[in-house]
Order: C-alpha cells, then structure tokens, then sequence
C-alpha cells in the first residue's frame, strides 16, 4: 500500500499529457485533483482513474478563478495542438494568460509549487538549432501561432515576475513535440494523423515537403520529467526544456509509419501552414545536468505503443 502523499492539482488533467500525469500521481500516492474544461480534452480519458477515492474531477475553466487548497500545481490546461489552440485564438491568449494569474494567484494564496508546462512553441522559427534555453526565440507576434506562442511567453512572464515579486516556488518546463496512447485522433497533430490515415487507408497527408524537422518524446518519458522537475530543489525554476533530441523530417516519420502500419495509402502533399517551424530540436543538457532526466524510449519503440493504441480505438 502506498502511503499517502500531498494533494496535487493537475490542471488540463484530462488532456493527453494531463490524463498521464494523474495516474501517475495517483500511483505514487499523491491525492489528485483534475480540473478540466473538456475544450480540446475527453472524459474518457480519466474514465479508468474514477474509482480510485483519491481521485477528484471538477469541470472548471482556468480562465475563472479556483479556490481549493493544494500543495502541488501542475499547470498543463491549455489547447495544444495548433487546429485546436487555432479554433478560438482570443480564447487560447485567455487562457494561457488569465488562466496562468488564476493558478499563480491560487499559489500564492496556498503556498503551493506551481508547475508551467511551457512550450518549444516559444522559440518561434528558431534561429539557433538546437534550441537551449538561454535563445530568446524567433516569433511572429501576429500570426496564427500567436495566441500559443505569446500567449505562453506571457505565461513565462507572469510565472518569473510572481517568483521574484512574491517569492513564489515556481518551475518552468518547455516540452518539445510529445506523443502516445490518448492523443487525440483528430488532433491534427502529425503523429496521430499519421498514424490514424495509415490504419484507416486514408492519403497520409504531408504538409509542404515534409523536410521540416520535429524531434518527437513518448509520453512515459515526458511525464518522469515533469515528476522531477516538481521534486526538484526549490531554487530550480527552470525554463527547462523537456523533449527527445532524436529529429526527424516530416518525410522519414511519415516513412517509419508506413513501414510500422504494414499499409501504403500514398502521400497527399499539402500546402504548408503559415509561420511552420523549419526545424526543431531539444538541447537538453540543462535537463540532464539538473534534473538527472533523459528521455529512455525512442521513436521506433514508441511509435509501435502508439499505433497499437490507435487500432484499438479505432476497431472499437
Ligand atoms: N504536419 C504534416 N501533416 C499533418 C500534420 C502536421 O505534415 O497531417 C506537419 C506540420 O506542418 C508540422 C509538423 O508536421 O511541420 C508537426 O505538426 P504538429 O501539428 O504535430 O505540431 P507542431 O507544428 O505544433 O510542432
């Protein structure tokens, strides 16, 4: 039996990366509190956790303030996948900026560690390659990746200035591209279109040439960083960036699919969407030397976790 540990709150806790991140603390015994709004998120995802009485769901926009008491903020709500954090853009800036106050002014309130998931978004088209986290970053401040991109370096902002103006314990994480079992199929994200097009015989479809890069984490991986920077020593704040340095084109991922599927349904070459980051690519030496965190699990192994999950929902 595992004994008990803090409550955490995880907000965005039925998200991909949120839905992972709560049975993990469940399983190393925190209490866990899944705030969620259901935006770009599903109740399924949490649907196995319900059971378990040191689960608790409240259907809560971040945007709004919350008053519980925690000792543990994991700050995750936010659409991520640009179709989505694109459908309502003046809601995405709402809620990387309003919902970042809320939960800084909950922090603050309770005296709880507060965890920003932040993003390799914030480098824009970087100019530095691979990108550390000393780069400022190469961003269009008005284009269709800004409410992500400014948005999350608002939160940055706001997350440094409650640390040195009201002494906040805060950890600041940017993940690079990460994926696994419960993203969503209609995503948009290039690894479940992939993969979902592959199993279903639909044209995978490749965005300009496909020799735009991505370095891609599997999701267990991802969530041990996450797990050490909140155990991390107080006086790391970060930015710290969290990804696996293994880069691929868009072209070879799209080849890898094909060859792990065991189905060629061709290649539709789409027009690539403005502002599309050319290359990308973690430097994580400031994670290994910090937190003692690597990513362990590489494309090729998780790619096959992923595509299993996917023919099991798309068979049921
Ligand atoms: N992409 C693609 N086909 C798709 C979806 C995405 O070629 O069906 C490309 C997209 O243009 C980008 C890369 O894959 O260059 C990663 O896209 P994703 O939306 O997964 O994430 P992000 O652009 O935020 O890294």
């Amino acid at each position: 039996m595992t004994i008990a540990k803090g409550r955490a709150l995880v907000t965005g806790g039925a998200g991909f990366l949120g839905s992972h991140l709560c049975e993990r603390l469940l399983s190393d015994g925190y209490s866990v509190i899944c705030v969620d709004n259901y935006y770009s998120s599903t109740k399924e995802n949490i649907a196995h956790l319900l059971d378990n009485p040191r689960f608790e769901v409240i259907r809560h926009d971040v945007t709004f303030p919350l008053y519980i008491e925690v000792d543990e903020i994991y700050h995750l709500a936010c659409p991520a996948s640009p179709i989505h954090y694109q459908r309502d853009p003046v809601q995405t800036t709402k809620t990387a900026v309003h919902g970042s106050i809320n939960m800084l002014g909950l922090a603050k309130r309770t005296g709880a560690k507060i965890l920003l998931t932040s993003t390799s978004e914030i480098y824009g088209d970087p100019l530095v390659h691979p990108q550390t986290e000393d780069y400022w970053g190469n961003v269009n401040p008005i284009g269709p990746r800004a409410c992500y991109d400014e948005g999350k370096r608002a939160a940055e902002t706001l997350f440094f200035d409650y640390h040195r103006q009201h002494n906040l314990k805060i950890k600041v994480v940017r993940l690079f591209n990460t994926y696994g079992p419960r993203m969503h199929p209609n995503d948009g994200r290039v690894v479940s279109n992939f993969v979902v097009s592959a199993l279903t015989g639909k044209p995978i479809t490749i965005y300009g040439e496909g020799r735009q890069t991505r370095s891609f984490c599997y999701v267990d991986d991802l969530i041990n960083g996450l797990i050490a920077m909140m155990n991390s020593a107080d006086e790391v704040t970060g930015p710290i960036n969290l990804g696996n340095p293994g880069e691929f084109t868009i072209a070879e991922l799209a080849a890898e699919v094909i060859k792990q599927t065991g189905v060629n349904p061709g290649i539709e070459y789409l027009p690539l969407p403005p502002d599309d980051p050319t290359r990308r690519q973690p430097d994580i030496t400031r994670a290994k030397q910090t937190l003692g965190w690597e990513p362990t699990i590489e494309l090729e192994s998780g790619l096959a976790k992923t595509i299993e999950y996917f023919r099991g929902v798309l068979t049921n």
